[in-house]
């Protein structure tokens, strides 16, 4: 047996005969012996019956299907591309770790700060690299995903959201690390800014798209200890912690990898084959060892 509140519940959908049969004679059986229900019942009819006089006042345009199909064949595939494309920009902004704006812009004013206190421009374009490899590194997989698995299921190939958050992230650390450089102007000529920049943005560039990579590969760990690793051993003295290295072929190698760094061209090519592997590997499945572990 229904209660009174359930029948109560039900009256909407009776009145606009939404019941089925046994539904109906239940209804019936208690809208009978209830009084309240009757009054409802009552009020609900009007309604339904308003309803539908004011639908039938409402017409189709005749010209709908015909209006459909004129946007269908005018719509440029060139512009339907760049709508797709800034929607999905949009949707990946909000699913990018929100953490990671407000973390990575403090970092870079404490960066800029140290370097003004200390008046010494290398921080920025040491920490700049850095900052942005770490970004990159927690931009994918299922640990700093939590629709990961949704994401997967949808139409959209993971490479296309992979290169969505990567211009998009990547575009974040441009812009502080031009907005750094520019602070640094306290220190530094205006005519050395040019010098600065193009001092962090192939770096920043090489390890992004390096970072991006080995946390598709291995997780963001891994990403960081070894694009960390790389980008400071350059300033290690191996003479001066005691490694002393007799071999010339060992002391030119250590010289060709500081100057490395230093290679804008060099470094952006590098950058740009290395993100079309990240891309590439982001479309392989199972190929994330440390998601399995977990
Ligand atoms: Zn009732």
């Amino acid at each position: 047996m229904k209660t009174h509140t359930e029948y109560e519940e039900m009256l909407p959908f009776y009145a606009a005969g939404g019941c089925t049969s046994q539904q109906k004679r239940e209804m019936e059986a208690h809208i009978n012996l209830c009084h309240e229900c009757q009054t409802e019942l009552t009020m609900w009819k009007a309604v339904s019956m308003e309803i539908d006089t004011s639908n039938k006042t409402i017409s189709t345009p005749s010209d709908i299907p015909a209006q459909a199909l004129t946007r269908i064949r005018a719509s440029k595939p060139m512009a339907a591309a760049i709508r797709q494309s800034w929607q999905l920009l949009k949707a990946q902004t909000y699913l990018i770790q929100s953490e990671l704006w407000p973390v990575s812009a403090l970092v870079m004013l404490i960066g800029v700060l140290v370097a003004v206190i200390a008046r010494k421009d290398v921080v920025v374009y040491l920490l700049s690299p850095m900052m942005a490899a770490a970004t990159l590194s927690m931009l994918y997989g299922p640990d700093h995903d939590p629709a990961n698995e949704l994401t997967r299921s949808t139409a959209t190939s993971p490479w296309k959201i992979l290169l969505a958050r990567m211009s998009i992230m990547s575009c974040y650390n441009l812009l502080l690390g031009l907005i750094a450089s520019l602070g640094l102007l306290f220190i530094v000529k205006p005519e050395m800014l040019g010098t600065i920049i193009l001092g962090w943005v192939g770096p920043l560039a090489f390890l992004s798209s390096l970072a991006l990579l080995l946390s598709v590969w291995w997780g963001t760990g891994i990403a960081i200890a070894v694009t960390y690793g790389l980008w400071l051993a350059q300033y290690i003295s191996f003479k001066s912690i005691g490694i002393l290295m007799p071999s010339p072929v060992w002391s030119n190698f250590l010289t060709e990898y500081k100057n490395f760094w230093h290679e804008p061209l060099l470094l952006v090519g590098l950058a740009f084959f290395v993100a079309l592997a990240a891309l590439w590997s982001a479309n392989l499945p199972m190929l994330r060892l440390s998601s399995s572990i977990q």
